[in-house]
């Protein structure tokens, strides 16, 4: 199986100063995981289009769009005091929002299966990372909501389309910006309490939008037991009710055990299996993944490896065993019982 990698040198122009987590040289890491010699002939690595302001306004305020080309275009700053953009910070904003509209155009043009299609998965390995930045603000090391541009775009034709965001963060911008929908179902496993403090059971979606938002918010020290559970749970009834015609995965790798800013207990592993299992609700051709987060970078490195092995097949050993035990299976029985007070499938 081959997968289109969609990533540029762009990226690694968004200079985020020298102290901040979020920096080029986690493109270094990638880079390593993508140039390992057993994936030799089963990646396509193409070039990013930037995204329009028409499609980032599919998601994103006009001021927010305009805040962020005026800043750029003056120089530089800072959003927030985790934010801060220089003026190469925008092409790479732009590619990374149009990364997933390129892996679109690419995936989409190939004939539907039976047979499997060539071109199995499409992962956009991109900086600034995306799913904190809301309709209308940047935060969070995010400027544009890179993998809700894509889930738009896909839904303003008439896809149904499930995000699963890993991140060891909450997907607040993501949720935000489908909240009210019932063509975009949102997932999110995070570390709770964490940054940016949403994120609780209690966030299930808004009116039409009711019960395609899932969060589930992990204690520190988690394992990836409670991840797998809650697929064959609650998460796991929600996705088949809904029965996604994309899914597209913020995978972030930030809940790696030796990562510096959050305390889940994954191994890289774990990001292996969690991601068989959620393409198990996908079809061969209409699956994408989006890097997020992950700020150790051996951790970064082996993670991303093991996912590429899980897609391509490879069946490289991992680094670490995988995790298991710990707390949290009190969170998949409480978002159970939740959405069973609201009649929702769980
Ligand atoms: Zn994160």
């Amino acid at each position: 199986m081959t997968v289109l990698v969609v990533t540029s040198d762009r990226f690694a122009a968004h200079d985020t100063g020298r102290w901040h987590p979020e920096r080029a040289a986690r493109l270094t890491a990638t880079a390593a995981a993508l140039r390992d010699p057993e994936f030799e002939g089963a990646l396509r690595v193409i070039e990013p289009r930037p995204a329009t302001d028409a499609e980032l306004m599919l998601v994103h305020s006009a001021e927010h769009v305009g805040r962020i080309r005026v800043l750029a275009n003056s120089g530089g700053g800072s959003i927030d005091a985790d934010t801060p953009l220089v003026a190469a910070s925008l092409p790479a904003a732009l590619a990374a929002a149009g990364s997933g509209l390129s892996a679109i155009e690419t995936l989409s043009a190939q004939p539907a299966g039976p047979p499997s299609p060539e071109l199995d998965t499409a992962f956009c390995v991109v900086r600034p990372p995306g799913h904190h930045a809301t309709a209308t603000t940047a935060m969070g090391f995010c400027l544009f909501n890179n993998v809700a541009v894509s889930a738009a775009a896909l839904a303003a034709r008439g896809e149904r389309v499930l995000i699963a965001d890993f991140d060891a963060h909450h997907g607040n911008g993501t949720q935000d910006i489908f909240y009210g929908r019932d063509d975009v179902m949102m997932v999110s496993w995070h570390e709770f309490p964490q940054y940016p403090g949403s994120g609780r059971i209690e966030e299930m979606g808004a009116g039409r939008g009711l019960g395609t938002t899932l969060n589930i918010p992990l204690p520190s020290g988690a394992t990836v037991e409670h991840y797998l559970a809650s697929l064959e749970g609650p998460v796991g009834a929600a996705i088949e009710a809904f029965a996604p015609t994309w899914v597209l995965i913020s995978a972030g790798y930030d809940g790696h055990r030796r990562d510096p800013l959050c305390g889940l207990a994954l191994t890289d592993a774990d990001f292996g299996a969690l991601t068989g299992a959620l393409l198990g609700w996908s079809t061969p051709g209409r699956r994408m993944l989006f890097l997020e987060g992950g700020y150790d970078l051996e951790a970064l490195r082996d993670s991303l490896r093991a996912t590429l092995s899980t897609i391509t097949d490879a069946g490289l050993p991992p680094v670490d065993r995988p995790s298991w035990g710990g707390p949290g299976a009190e969170v998949i029985a409480s978002l159970d019982a939740a959405r069973r007070r609201l009649d929702l499938p769980a």
